[in-house]
C-alpha cells in the first residue's frame, strides 16, 4: 500500500515557496485522490474527459460530516487538464476544469474560446510546446509559440497564464535539463513582450522522475502522480 499522505508531505516540505503542485491522478480513485487532497494537494490534474467527470462528481459531492478542515480543501481544490484535448470534448472540459495545460493549436483554442462564451467563462490556459520536436508528440514546436500566442491572445474567453511541456520519454532526468532549459527561455521571452490579454505567470514542466531538474531550470508549477500515488499498471 502507498502511503499517499506521506509522499505528499514529503514533496511539500522540499518544495520551495511559490512552486505549485498539481497531483497527476490518472487512474486513480476518489479515495485515493480525497487523500491526497487531505495531505495538502491543492490543484489535481486530469488527462481523461470521462474519467475526470466521474471523479470530480463524486469529489465535490462528498462532505466529512462536521470535519470543517477536509470540507473546505475539497471545495477549495483546482482542477487541471493535463490531457491531450480533442475538440469533441471541449465542451464538457470548459465546465469541469479550472485551468487546461494543453494547448497547442489555433483550432483547439478557437472552439474553448466558443464553449466558454456560451457559459460566460474565461478559462485560463497553458500552451503546451513540444520540446522535444518529436514528430509523435502533441505540442507546438518551440519555433512556433510566439506566433500561436500572438494569434491566441485575440480570443475573449480564454487567457494564457504560461506555458508547459512535457519533454522527451526518458528515465534520466539529467537529459531532460535542455529542454527545460529551451522551455523556460521561451517562456521569458513570451513573457518580455507583455502582450495583451497574456499574463504568463505559470511554468509547468517536471514528473515525478524529473521535477528536481525542472525546477532548477525555473520551474514554478510541477505535475507529480507516481511518486504521490504509486506506479500505475498503464499510460
Ligand atoms: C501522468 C502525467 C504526469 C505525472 O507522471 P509521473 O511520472 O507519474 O509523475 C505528469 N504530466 C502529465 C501530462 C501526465 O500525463
Amino acid at each position: 500500500m502507498e502511503n499517499i499522505r506521506e509522499n505528499v508531505e514529503k514533496i511539500l516540505s522540499e518544495l520551495p515557496e511559490g512552486i505549485k503542485l498539481v497531483g497527476a491522478a490518472k487512474t486513480k480513485t476518489v479515495g485515493e485522490i480525497l487523500e491526497a487532497i487531505d495531505a495538502g494537494v491543492e490543484i489535481i490534474g486530469e488527462n481523461y474527459i470521462r474519467e475526470a467527470e466521474k471523479v470530480i462528481e463524486q469529489i465535490k459531492k462528498t462532505e466529512f460530516g462536521i470535519n470543517n478542515d477536509a470540507n473546505k480543501k475539497i471545495c477549495a481544490v483546482k482542477w487541471h487538464f493535463i490531457g491531450h484535448l480533442q475538440k469533441n470534448k471541449v465542451k464538457k472540459a470548459v465546465k469541469l476544469f479550472d485551468m487546461l495545460e494543453t494547448v497547442d493549436s489555433f483550432k483547439i483554442a478557437g472552439e474553448i474560446d466558443k464553449e466558454c462564451r456560451k457559459i460566460e467563462k474565461v478559462m485560463p490556459v497553458l500552451l503546451e510546446v513540444n520540446s522535444g520536436r518529436e514528430k509523435q508528440k502533441f505540442g507546438i514546436f518551440p519555433e512556433d509559440v510566439e506566433n500561436l500566442v500572438r494569434e491566441i491572445s485575440l480570443f475573449d474567453n480564454l487567457k494564457i497564464m504560461g506555458i508547459m511541456t512535457m519533454g522527451p520519454w526518458e528515465e534520466d532526468a539529467e537529459v531532460l535539463r535542455p529542454y527545460f532549459k529551451e522551455t523556460k527561455k521561451i517562456f521569458e521571452k513570451i513573457k518580455s513582450l507583455n502582450l495583451n490579454n497574456v499574463r504568463m505567470k505559470y511554468l509547468s514542466m517536471g514528473m515525478s522522475s524529473s521535477y528536481r531538474v525542472a525546477l532548477e531550470e525555473g520551474a514554478n508549477m510541477i505535475r507529480v502522480g507516481s511518486r504521490i500515488f504509486g506506479e500505475r499498471n498503464y499510460q
